[in-house]
């Protein structure tokens, strides 16, 4: 079995930490860099939920996308929901480790990840990462819908695709519009929005956007909005890590056991349609 640094200096190579914006806080977060890994759990969310799921397992290691402590802390007592996190991790001898920015922006990234799922077909980044010479990293994905469909259909697609949360998929604009080119982006996008009106793409795919920004969109030009859970748009980046730790672990002859979490740890957890009159 390898040690778990050199696990994590596989998974460094993948999503250089360097790269991580610089508000962000990626790395590992607890773990001995001596102990020997053997099972894997890639989750978004580093939650109680899913560090229980990771003891069920017998995981050594936890790979999440977000971060546990993105502002430091002065405790890790286990009166915090933060602080019992670390101590079952600890207890149980199992290491965390987190690639967030640096995994947004990879090649493959994040949105890599989203474009697949929904059958996309990529041809660059969003926004570029001037210091990458191929022109493939960065924030983002440009993508082509083929063969083209209509609004209604490709949200049905999303809504199909993506994994099942309690808010499934918003859409904004006609639905009959006809659909060629998307621009995706895993997690909260509505900072894009310029980026994605540049691009021309008729449909924007991510989660998170507010009143303002999608209202503003809306009047700007014709783009169609689809919004998905934040959880459901970085889910399916945890199995393609989990496929590219398997290649790493194949060609090292690691034998490493990796899990993909399906504990749906998005925080809506109902929806209610709509039925009251609109006075
Ligand atoms: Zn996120």
């Amino acid at each position: 079995m390898p040690a778990l640094s050199e696990v994590i200096a596989a998974l460094e190579a993948l999503w250089p930490p360097e790269r991580a914006e610089q508000w962000d806080a990626v790395g590992t977060v607890c773990g001995d860099p001596d102990a020997p890994v053997g099972t894997v759990l890639f989750a978004v969310d580093p939650v109680q939920e899913v560090v229980d799921e990771a003891v069920r397992l017998g995981a050594d290691l936890v790979v999440a996308h977000h971060p546990l402590y993105l502002r430091g802390t002065t405790t890790v007592a286990a009166h915090t929901f933060k602080g019992r996190v670390v101590h079952t991790l600890i207890k149980n001898d199992i290491a965390l480790h987190v690639a967030h920015t640096n995994a947004d922006s990879a090649d493959p990234g994040v949105s890599d990840a989203l474009a697949g799922a929904l059958d996309l077909r990529v041809t660059g980044p969003l926004v570029p990462d001037p210091t990458d010479p191929h022109g493939r990293r960065g924030l983002g994905r440009l993508c082509e819908l083929d063969p083209p469909m209509s609004l209604a259909d490709f949200a049905e697609r999303a809504a199909g695709r993506l994994p099942a949360t309690a808010q499934g998929i918003r859409v904004a604009g006609d639905p009959a519009r006809t659909i060629r080119t998307v621009a995706v982006c895993g997690g909260s996008g509505d900072s894009l929005f310029d980026q994605v009106r540049e691009s021309g793409a008729d449909a924007y795919v991510t989660a998170d956007l507010r009143h303002h920004p999608a209202s503003e969109a809306q009047q700007h030009s014709p783009l169609a909005l689809v919004d998905a859970a934040h959880w459901a748009t970085e889910w399916p980046w945890t199995e393609q890590a989990a496929a590219q730790l398997d290649e790493i672990s194949d060609r090292h002859g690691w034998g490493l056991r990796t899990h993909v979490s399906r504990t749906v740890t998005d925080p809506w957890t109902a929806h209610a349609a709509s039925s009251g009159h609109n006075h």
